[in-house]
């Protein structure tokens, strides 16, 4: 089964999405995750890539296009894939549809998932990440047990650059500007779902887990 899950950032798609595809036995490619590891590796991508990042800003099409067809077709991608975090414009969505005809592939689910700003403001904010297994916290809503020390492997706890209340008001309106169109460009599909994720974590999880066994 093949996934896009879309939507605001600090709407849950990183959570939702390690939980659903590790369900469903299909590889996770989150963007995100994939470009902050090229610019952790230094790689020549991750450079070019580092300052839009940083800024809040998207990182140019042709850089993330390349990227995700390399891992769609890649062979523990053969099972599926959820893809969070691309497309994350019009022009990708379109690269997407045209990659995927010509690898033979199909989307089965587009899921929206929808949420406040002040939500995602509260969501953003407290968000804290292990360096070593990429698993999430949060401050107030899921603390660590032992501050700064990560649940699940005793890595360390470190909040996103991109986490600071500039880049992401700076995010959420390049949200509102290039990413909310998806809808409009998705939202006629008979794949596409919207899921509210402003309720509990086991919540949202579960009314994904409806949509993808529709
Ligand atoms: P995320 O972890 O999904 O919040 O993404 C972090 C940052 O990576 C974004 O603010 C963008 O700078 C960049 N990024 C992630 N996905 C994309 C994409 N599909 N297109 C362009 N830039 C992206």
């Amino acid at each position: 089964m093949n996934i896009v899950l879309f939507g605001p950032p600090g709407v849950g798609k990183g959570t939702q999405g390690v939980r659903l595809s590790a369900s469903l036995g299909i590889v996770h490619l989150a963007m995100g995750d994939l470009l902050r590891a090229a610019v952790a590796e230094k790689t020549t991508l991750g450079l070019e890539a580092k300052a839009f990042m940083d800024a809040g800003k998207l990182v140019t099409d042709s850089l993330v296009i390349g990227l995700i067809e390399e891992r769609i077709i890649a062979d523990d991608a053969k099972a599926g894939f959820l893809l969070d975090g691309f497309p994350r414009n019009v022009a990708q969505a379109i690269a997407l549809n045209e990659m995927l005809d010509k690898h033979g592939l199909k989307i089965d689910h587009v899921i929206f998932m929808d949420a406040s700003k002040d939500a995602l403001l509260e969501r953003l904010t407290g968000r804290l990440t292990c360096s070593a297994c990429g698993f999430g916290f949060h401050r107030h809503y899921s603390p660590p047990k032992i501050e700064g020390q990560c649940d699940k492997c005793d890595g360390s706890l470190y909040q996103r650059t991109d986490d600071t209340e500039e880049v992401i008001s700076q995010r959420l309106e390049v949200y509102a500007e290039q990413t909310s169109p998806l809808l409009d460009f998705y939202g006629d599909d008979k794949e596409f779902s919207k899921v509210d994720a402003e309720a509990g974590m086991d919540e949202v999880y579960a009314s994904l887990e409806r949509v993808v066994k529709e």
